[in-house]
């Protein structure tokens, strides 16, 4: 069911105990929500539980409560009054579907291509640029003072899910609570400074991506395909795309990762082109500018198939 603002902020004032969670490989809105409103909510006096199950990349530890999150573990279950999922759709949270148990789930995302279920409360708003933008409307709604420590992990995401403020996304209310935000004790250099910090090993690693880009669809695409040994090897590519999609001509810029011998990571990013409604034909989802999905088949087999999708999209004129 799709609740209002104010349903969604009642819903979190009714629990005493929640977990809190979002999608697998978690990015700075992922963490930054969980985490933001782990600390609005601890501050109204809630037992609040943060759990993700993957990796938190270094970067964010500048983050206060980054030792707090709990990585889910196998067989073990967690009651609690009120499961949040956050930044994305309820099946992309990995093993952490298992292991909470609660009897009522509520879904908080930005993505538009979120279908949501008649089994679990969403509150969607596609206007918002993060997750983390969303949860400032609550902590306003719910007349909860922002405290340094949330204003740090919510600052956070509204950067990281803009491109730090670059992408199409941002827009008014977007910069109003940045500065709000700021004004609540958030550093935006900290956060920047902490996050843009790579191991040498990454700007090798980019070396490498950069060095095989293929240009297609008459140089309006432009993607890197990495096979699955050097998708192992490669510690963070996440990266990679930004530095495609700048050339000059291209409007869709598509980054594959074999990660399995039949599972294929693909992001895309646009500058025209709905990618979201490629990453949707193939059960992905994400926005308009920034999408993904995976690709269950081999690498040879995924690339054709993304690159052929892309090219339909661009002759075809797949504009949202
Ligand atoms: P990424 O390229 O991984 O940074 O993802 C770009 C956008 O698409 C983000 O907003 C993601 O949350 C979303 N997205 C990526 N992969 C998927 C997927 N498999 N299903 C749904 N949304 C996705
Ligand atoms: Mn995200
Ligand atoms: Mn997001």
């Amino acid at each position: 069911m799709n609740l209002t603002l104010s349903e969604t902020a009642a819903a979190l004032q009714d629990a005493k105990t929640l977990v809190i969670t979002a999608h697998v490989n978690p990015d700075g809105d992922a963490i930054g929500s969980s985490l933001g409103l782990m600390h609005v909510l601890r501050s109204l006096g809630k037992d609040v539980t943060v759990l993700l199950d993957d990796d938190i990349p270094a970067g964010f530890s500048v983050l206060p409560g980054y030792d707090a999150i709990r990585r889910s573990v196998e067989g073990e279950t967690i009651d609690c009054d009120l499961f949040v999922v956050l930044d994305t759709m309820t099946d992309r949270i990995g093993k952490v579907a298992e292991a909470v148990r609660a009897p009522r789930v509520l879904n908080i995302d930005h993505h538009h291509t979120n279908p949501g279920n008649d089994k679990e409360d969403l509150y969607l708003d596609a206007t918002r640029a993060a997750t983390c933008e969303i949860i400032y409307d609550l902590a306003k709604e719910m007349n909860v003072a922002v405290s340094k420590d949330a204003a740090m992990c919510l600052y956070t995401g509204l950067a990281t899910d803009t491109g730090f403020f670059r992408f199409s996304n941002a827009v008014a209310h977007t910069y109003r609570a940045a500065a709000d935000l700021i004004d609540a004790g958030a550093q935006p250099n900290v956060i920047s400074e902490a996050l843009e910090i790579k191991p040498m090993q990454t700007v090798k690693d980019l070396g490498e991506a950069l060095a095989q880009f293929e240009l297609f669809a008459d140089g309006k695409a432009a993607g890197i395909f990495l096979t699955q040994e050097q998708t192992a090897r490669m510690a963070s590519t996440e990266a990679f795309i930004g530095h495609i999609r700048v050339i000059d001509g291209v409007d869709v810029a598509v980054v594959l990762k074999c990660k399995e011998p039949n599972v294929c990571r693909v992001s895309m990013r646009s500058k025209h082109v709905d990618v979201s409604r490629i990453a949707t034909m193939y059960d992905g989802g994400g926005h308009i500018r920034a999408a993904g999905c995976t690709l269950k088949m081999p690498f040879e087999q995924a690339k054709t198939t993304i690159m052929a999708a892309i090219e339909t999209a661009i002759r075809e004129g797949w504009i949202a």
